[in-house]
C-alpha cells in the first residue's frame, strides 16, 4: 500500500493532547495528572471515548489499563502499540500522551483509508506508567505482562497507606491484577512512539531515534555514621563528619556517571542528622542511582560504588551501611523490531538514529511477552517531566506517520524476539 496515505492529521492529533492537558490538578503549575488522582480518573473516560470515536472496540481491563481494538481480519495474532497518560507532579503534555493519543491517530486513519489489517491492532492507554507515591512504577503494563506478585501491593506511601488499598478503591482490586492475561489474540509484536525526553535527536538534526535499549536501573542508599559533636569545640582533626563523607561519595557518584557512554549517575536527596546549624552532623543518608543501557557498566559501577564510599568511611574512620535498593536490568529491544522501524523510516524519508532511552517506558515491560520497539521523536532543549516540555506538531506528526507504517508491515509477519 501508499504508506503516504497513512500519514496522521497533524493538527486533529495536536488538538487532541491540548483538550488533554485540560484534565490537570489544579494546585500546580504545568500539567499534573498523577495516576489515581481525580483528574487522572476523569480524563481516562475521555481516552476510552476518543478509542471508541476511531472504531475501536473498548475496554478497561483488570489492571486499569485502557484498551481499544481495531478487529483483524484474520485475528489469528495482534499488534499492539500505545503508551501512557499520567504525568510526573508539574510535568508536561507530551510524555506518554504522544504514544497514546499518536496510536489512537493510527486507528482513524486505518479507518479512513480502509486499511484492513489481518492481525488485531490493540491500543492501549496503560495505567501509571510514572513513578507514583508508593515508590513503584508501570502499574497497568507490569500487571499486563505477569511481573506482579502479592508483595507488589504491600508497598507503603507516607501515611503508611498500600498500594493495594489505593487501587481497590479506585476500583481495580489487586486480586484481579495477578494472573492478568494479554487481551487479545497471540501478540506479534509491540511498538511505542514517545518523545525523546533528552537532547540528541534536536541536536543533531534527527527527525526519528529508533530505540536499541531501554536503560537498567542501580539504586542504592548509603548511610555515613559519623559523630555528633558542637561545632565550635571539636576540633578539626577530632572530628567525625558523616555530611562530609557524603559530600565526598557524591562527587564519586558522579565521577562513576562520567565513567560510561550513555550512562548517569546521579544522588537525588540526602538526609542529615541532627541537622542544626552548630552541631556537626552525624548522620548523612544518599540515595544514588545509576542507569545505563549496559548490564556490565551497571554492575562494576555498583561495585566500584560501594567499595569507594567504604574506602571514603574507612579513611575518616566513620561507619557506612550500604544497601543495595533495587535493580532493573536494562531491556535491549528487538533488533527485528528495530530494523522494521529503521527501513519504514527510511521510505518515508525521515531521517533517523539508533538511540538507547535513559527512561523508563512501558515497553520494557511489554518487551518480555513479544518483540518491543520504540520510537522517539525530538524533544526541545531535551527538557522533559517540567512545564517547558515541548515537542513541535511536525515530529509529531512524524513519528505518528512513522508508528502507523510500522504497524501495518508488521502485520502478518513472523518477528523474531532476540535482542541485538
Ligand atoms: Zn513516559
Amino acid at each position: 500500500m501508499d504508506l503516504d496515505e497513512l500519514r496522521p492529521d497533524a493538527d486533529r492529533l495536536w488538538n487532541g493532547i491540548e483538550e488533554l492537558s485540560g484534565f490537570t490538578e489544579p494546585d500546580h503549575d504545568g500539567w499534573t495528572r498523577r495516576v489515581l488522582g481525580e483528574p487522572y480518573l476523569e480524563s481516562r473516560g475521555w481516552v476510552a471515548a476518543q478509542m471508541a470515536g476511531a472504531g475501536l472496540q473498548v475496554h478497561t481491563d483488570a489492571a486499569g489499563n485502557t484498551i481499544g481494538v481495531l478487529a483483524g481480519t484474520e485475528g489469528k495474532a495482534s499488534i499492539g502499540t500505545g503508551s501512557h497518560t499520567d504525568t510526573v507532579a508539574r510535568g508536561g503534555r507530551f510524555d506518554g500522551i504522544v504514544g497514546t493519543l499518536g496510536a489512537i491517530e493510527v486507528a482513524l486513519r486505518l479507518r479512513e483509508t480502509g486499511t484492513r489489517l489481518r492481525d488485531d491492532l490493540v491500543v492501549i492507554d496503560f495505567l501509571g506508567e510514572e513513578p507514583n507515591e508508593f515508590g513503584t512504577s508501570c502499574i497497568g503494563s507490569r500487571a499486563l505482562t505477569g511481573a506482579v506478585s502479592p508483595d507488589f501491593f504491600d508497598r507503603t506511601n507516607d501515611d503508611g497507606r498500600t498500594l493495594g488499598d489505593r487501587l481497590q478503591v479506585a476500583g481495580f482490586p489487586p486480586d484481579g491484577m495477578l494472573g492478568l492475561r494479554w487481551p487479545a489474540a497471540p501478540l506479534r509484536g509491540f511498538v511505542e512512539l514517545h518523545i525523546e525526553q533528552g537532547p540528541v535527536l534536536e541536536r543533531t538534526g534527527t527527525e526519528l531515534g529508533v530505540v536499541t535499549a531501554i536503560a537498567g536501573i542501580e539504586r542504592v542508599v548509603a548511610s555515613f555514621l559519623g559523630r555528633a559533636d558542637h561545632a565550635g569545640t571539636a576540633a578539626m582533626t577530632d572530628r567525625k563528619d558523616a555530611l562530609a563523607a557524603a559530600a565526598q561519595a557524591i562527587l564519586t557518584v558522579e565521577q562513576i556517571g562520567c565513567s560510561g557512554e550513555n550512562s548517569v549517575a546521579t544522588v537525588g536527596t540526602v538526609h542529615v542528622e541532627p541537622g542544626a546549624l552548630n552541631v556537626v552532623p552525624s548522620l548523612a543518608r544518599l540515595w544514588a542511582e545509576m542507569r545505563s543501557p549496559s548490564p556490565d557498566w551497571l554492575g562494576t559501577a555498583r561495585r566500584e560504588l560501594m567499595d569507594r564510599f567504604a574506602a571514603i568511611a574507612a579513611e575518616r574512620g566513620i561507619e557506612v551501611d550500604l544497601r543495595r535498593l533495587t535493580d532493573q536490568d536494562p531491556v535491549p529491544t528487538a533488533h527485528s523490531v528495530q530494523d522494521l522501524i529503521a527501513d519504514t523510516s527510511d521510505d518515508l524519508g525521515y531521517s533517523w538514529r539508533s538511540i538507547p532511552s535513559g527512561a523508563g517506558h512501558d515497553a520494557a515491560h511489554l518487551a518480555a511477552i513479544a518483540p518491543a520497539g520504540m520510537i522517539f521523536v525530538p524533544s526541545r532543549a531535551g527538557r522533559s517531566h517540567c512545564p517547558e516540555e515541548w515537542t513541535d506538531r511536525e515530529d509529531i506528526a512524524r513519528g505518528a506517520h512513522a508508528l502507523a507504517a510500522t504497524l501495518v508491515r508488521m502485520d502478518g509477519l513472523a518477528l523474531e524476539r532476540d535482542p541485538r
